[in-house]
């Protein structure tokens, strides 16, 4: 049973501190990485808490696309996945549209068998599922709780406070998920938070209504004026679509882009796209939002805590994809968490495990991606070369089917990344 009290000021446990809620395990935030990471820990017998700050209904600013590996991971899970599909949109391949117009388009039901590449889901209907999902595992979904701090670490345990404004909460909790995305709270209080703007993405998107010529396809436009970025059109019907476009955040503020600007730009004058945009209508307004992509985060973990999602840095760096990276994370996490749970140790020593675990699973493709963009940031080389590159895999990708499969499948995660270091291709990139 959970004890309430007043709110107590910042730093102070204050005078009701004694009784507590005692979960296995505090999941803090809600998103798909604490969803996932509950649903797993609930089915072991382990007594999880979520606390949510946001109340049920709430829409994370994202592009809405699940790609290939997130569909994957939600249908291996059990869940009953296959029922939400018929809320989305199935995705049957990419579009890559330059800035004359030039498009090269790549269906991808070859590479991924018979599966749809992607699909694409509003984010408050894709979170409020998987709250669900959660809650009838067995975990205790708290909303409008905002973590606040840890008040004291104990041996076997970690006290931490949580508020709903009006009231404090005290958990005691064996092992703390910090899966509370870019803004991260409790990597904050654990002195885990160090956003290296290098390798932050920064991102915006609207909905617009009305869009002409709206197929199953993402649409891909890499703009000169955003590298290393891109903009993109996902559509979530024949009809309405989200529509952003994400940098670099250490190239945004070095070359001063306005990223609200640009969209509004690209919406209007983007020449493959302008004409198709004419009687569309923004639904809401353009909102945009940090992405940290892998390497931002130095350590996912601490003593009795680990870090997952955004609040480790689990974005891959090209193409921005996250959701893969929290249900990824909170997998790794839940077997790190088993081992310490069975033995019960929860120190920084036992739990760096989950560091290196991820590292394992995420250094090949998430690190070799950072890699490239970090080279295409490059203040004087790097836009010339990317729209070098750029226009030579384009110029592939028009004669080539399986060179376009095969670039539209790094996109989506149907193509691991390293089939691109196979001399055929480089070769055929370099040269034509
Ligand atoms: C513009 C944009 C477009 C994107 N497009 C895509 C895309 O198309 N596909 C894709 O895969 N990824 C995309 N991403 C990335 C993706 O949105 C994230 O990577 C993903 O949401 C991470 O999931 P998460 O569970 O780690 O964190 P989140 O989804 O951010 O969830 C964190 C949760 O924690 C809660 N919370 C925060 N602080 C506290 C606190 N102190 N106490 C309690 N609760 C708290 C929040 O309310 C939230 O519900 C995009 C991101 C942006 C900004």
């Amino acid at each position: 049973m959970a004890v309430r009290r007043k709110k107590a000021p910042p730093g102070k446990a204050g005078p009701y501190a004694r009784s507590v809620t005692e979960p296995d395990v505090l999941i803090v935030g809600g998103g798909p990485a604490g969803c996932v990471a509950g649903i797993l820990l609930a089915r072991e017998g382990y007594s999880t808490t979520i606390l949510e700050k946001s109340r049920p209904g709430y829409h994370k600013i994202c592009g809405d696309l699940l790609g290939a590996r997130s569909l994957q991971f939600l249908h291996n899970l059990n869940i009953g996945w296959a029922s939400m599909l018929g809320q989305g949109l199935p995705i049957e391949g990419i579009q890559v549209l330059d800035e004359k117009g030039l498009r090269s388009v790549a269906y991808l039901e070859e590479e991924s068998g018979s599966d749809p590449v992607g699909a694409t889901l509003k984010r408050d209907l894709l979170d409020r599922f998987l709250q669900q999902r959660a809650i009838e595992e067995g975990c205790n979904v708290l909303y409008g709780m905002r973590f606040q701090e840890f008040v004291a670490r104990e041996d076997r345990a970690v006290l931490c406070r949580a508020s709903t404004g009006e009231e404090d909460t005290l958990f005691r909790a064996r092992l703390v998920f910090g899966a509370d995305g870019a803004w991260s709270t409790t990597a904050r209080a654990a002195g885990l938070f160090g956003r290296n703007s290098a390798v932050m993405l920064l991102a915006v998107r609207g909905y617009y209504r009305g869009i002409r010529r709206l197929r199953r396809t993402i649409e891909l436009y890499p703009l000169s004026d955003l590298q290393p970025g891109y903009a993109w059109v996902i559509p979530l019907s024949l009809d309405t679509a989200n529509v952003g476009l994400g940098i670099r955040a250490d190239v945004c503020s070095r070359d001063g882009v306005r990223l609200q600007r640009e969209l509004s730009r690209f919406v209007t004058q983007h020449p493959a796209l302008s004409q198709r945009m004419k009687q569309a209508t923004l639904v809401g307004a353009v909102r945009g939002w940090p992405l940290p992509a892998y390497g931002s985060v130095q350590r996912v973990s601490g003593s009795h805590l680990l870090l997952l999602g955004d609040a480790g840095g689990f974005v891959d760096p090209m193409s921005g994809e996250g959701i893969f990276g929290a249900l990824q994370s909170a997998w790794i996490a839940v077997g790190v968490a088993r081992d310490a749970l069975r033995r019960g140790v929860f120190g920084e020593r036992f739990l760096a495990r989950y560091d290196e675990r991820c590292r394992r699973y995420f250094d090949a493709d998430f690190g070799s991606a950072a890699l490239v963009t970090g080279f295409l940031a490059h203040p004087a080389l790097g836009k010339p070369l990317a729209m070098w590159g750029l226009k030579q895999v384009e110029k592939n990708c028009l004669l080539d089917q399986e060179y376009a499969r095969m670039i539209a499948g790094f996109f989506t995660g149907v193509c691991p990344r390293k089939r691109f270091l196979k001399p055929k291709w480089l070769v055929k990139t370099l040269f034509g």
